[in-house]
């Protein structure tokens, strides 16, 4: 897949879609940076990895991606030497009617899934053009469908999408392409963070099978393969694409 070699940065690897990813990279060879704020769960993806490619090259960078984007351009940049893909996966939600939420909702939301991938991506992009590289943005179904008690996380995703545009648009004429994924229901801890507990994880899991043509829900691995191909040179003439990862539920539309 033309990654082999490559230097990767994926935020949010500490757990379910970036894990998955960062895997899915370091079996192809790729130099990959795992970067998150949980210590002990990034050192769970490190092993993993190193399982998938005892030979794998990685550098662990506990960091929050509010505070941290220029940190972690440059401690791989100073360990590397170079960058060749930003997957911006780090992100999370808070639900709330409008009639209810607060200001506070919004900028921890936008901060975490528009400010944080606006900085990586400007601390990013001068090494991004030294190697025509590429990002590939971890948007959602929420940025091109509206769902209701989600007003945030939905306008973070749909702003993330337009963004991923917009610098597809600025970086085409350096080469450097710029993507985003658009899963639909995946299997990873981001429902019991939305404050879910087991039970109404399991309820909702079995419940969000109908909502997806395919019938069931997706599985980290099927995002990260997709995050994989648009990342490789498979995908060098795609650029400002935002692609669902959904079982086909975008295509749905109730009778
Ligand atoms: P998880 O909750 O399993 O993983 C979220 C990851 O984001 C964690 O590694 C977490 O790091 C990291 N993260 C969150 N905030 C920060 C921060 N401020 N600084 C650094 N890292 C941070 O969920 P997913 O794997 O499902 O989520 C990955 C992406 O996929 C998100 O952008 C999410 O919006 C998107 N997505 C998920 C869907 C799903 O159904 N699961 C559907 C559509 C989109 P740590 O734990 O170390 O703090």
């Amino acid at each position: 897949m033309s990654l082999a070699g490559k230097v990767v940065i994926v935020t949010g690897a500490s757990s379910g879609i970036g894990a998955a990813t960062a895997e899915e990279f370091a079996k192809l060879g790729s130099k990959v940076v795992l970067t998150g704020r949980n210590e002990a769960n990034l050192k769970a993806t490190e092993t993993a990895c190193k399982a998938a490619n005892s030979k794998v090259e990685l550098l662990l960078i506990t960091a929050d991606v509010t505070t941290d984007a220029e940190k972690i351009i440059k401690t791989t940049i100073e360990k590397f030497g170079q960058l060749d893909v930003l997957v911006n996966n780090a992100g999370y939600g808070e639900l709330g009617s409008i009639l209810d939420i607060d200001v506070d909702q919004f900028d921890r939301v936008m901060n975490t899934n528009v400010r944080s991938v606006f900085l990586l991506t400007k601390y990013a992009a001068p090494h991004l053009v030294k190697t025509q590289g590429n990002i590939v943005n971890v948007s959602s179904l929420v940025g091109l469908r509206a769902f209701a008690d989600a007003s945030v996380y939905c306008t973070s995703k749909a702003a993330l999408d337009q963004f991923t545009r917009c610098i597809a648009l600025d970086l085409a004429p350096k080469n450097v392409r710029v993507n985003a994924v658009n899963p639909g229901v995946i299997v990873t801890d981001f429902h019991r963070r939305l404050g879910m507990s087991k039970e109404e994880n399991v309820k909702f899991l079995e419940d969000s099978k109908a909502k997806h043509a395919l019938g069931r829900v997706g599985q980290p691995k099927e995002v990260a393969d997709a995050i994989i191909f648009l990342a490789s040179d498979s995908a060098s003439f795609i650029t400002g694409a935002t692609l669902p990862i959904d079982g086909g539920r975008h295509a749905m539309c109730p009778r």
